[in-house]
């Protein structure tokens, strides 16, 4: 576990080629474990982490949102409340049976769905500040982020990625730029995504600019001509000089021209 805060640490593992994290909030009262990877043996560390340092706090599990590597550990922390935006639970469960991550395999021990549920915002507040669970949709309809007010810290999940982010919600693109400017506005100093490196708020910034950007240019190709598979729009167009894309993110986004040019 790497601590990022006085009251916060992170686990990454790599999911897919994605680096992909886990996160521990620990506040005075509440032990909150912010998504839980891949399968229950790969979140298995920060399990033990939480069973040695929560103390006397409730543990809480977060999803920020329902796709597989955010959620098929959660069996590792059994009878605890699973906390997620309230479209997470139908999400997963049309994702058990063959939606749109059918190629993910559930673990052994399956996938409980979150039990408590909040549409815009749900606060857990105590002597040592708050926690904001927000929704904001744009990567998928249920996404959330937690805000820390006391550090000033921001755990993403897939709202915001580095270098670049996924497209999965469809005709999300107006939802994703109002999410964007709305995280903008949060004191925040650290943002922690769940794939990709802890940065400063530069991060949000970068994000909107690729997201209009590549709906602007796919627009434009379409209009032009262009055939689907032939777009000729490289992912550093997108992206502030000197900012690299591995092969997986390159992959990304090309699937992410795909997905906007079925919708311009
Ligand atoms: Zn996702």
């Amino acid at each position: 576990m790497k601590q990022l805060a006085p009251d916060v640490w992170a686990y990454t593992i790599e999911a897919e080629g994605f680096p992909t994290t886990s996160a521990v909030v620990l506040t005075p009262r509440v032990a909150l474990v912010v998504d839980t990877l891949t399968g229950p043996a790969e979140v298995a560390p920060v399990a033990g982490f939480v069973a040695s340092a929560a103390g006397e706090r409730r543990v809480v599990v977060v999803n920020t949102h329902h796709h597989w590597d955010h959620v098929f550990g959660n069996a590792a922390f059994a009878g605890e409340d699973i906390v997620a935006q309230r479209g997470c639970p139908r999400l997963i469960q049309a994702e058990l049976q063959g939606g749109d991550e059918s190629l993910r395999l559930p673990p052994p021990e399956g996938v409980p769905l979150p039990n408590v549920t909040f549409g815009d915002r749900l606060t857990y507040s105590d002597a040592g500040g708050s926690v904001h669970l927000i929704h904001t949709p744009g990567h998928s309809e249920d996404s959330i982020v937690v805000f820390l007010t006391d550090s000033r810290l921001l755990l993403g999940g897939d709202t915001v990625e580095w270098p670049l982010p996924n497209f999965g919600q469809r005709d999300g693109r107006d939802d994703w730029v109002r999410t964007l400017r709305q995280l903008k506005q949060l004191p925040a100093d650290l943002v922690v995504p769940a794939h990709g490196p802890a940065m400063g708020k530069q991060i949000i910034d970068a994000n909107e600019l690729y997201v209009t950007g590549v709906y602007e240019a796919v627009s434009a190709a379409k209009a032009a001509g262009a055939a689907r598979g032939e777009l000729d729009l490289p992912a550093e167009r997108f992206l502030a000089a000197g900012v690299v894309v591995d092969d997986v993110y390159a992959a990304a986004h090309r699937d992410n021209l795909l997905w906007a040019w079925d919708e311009v």
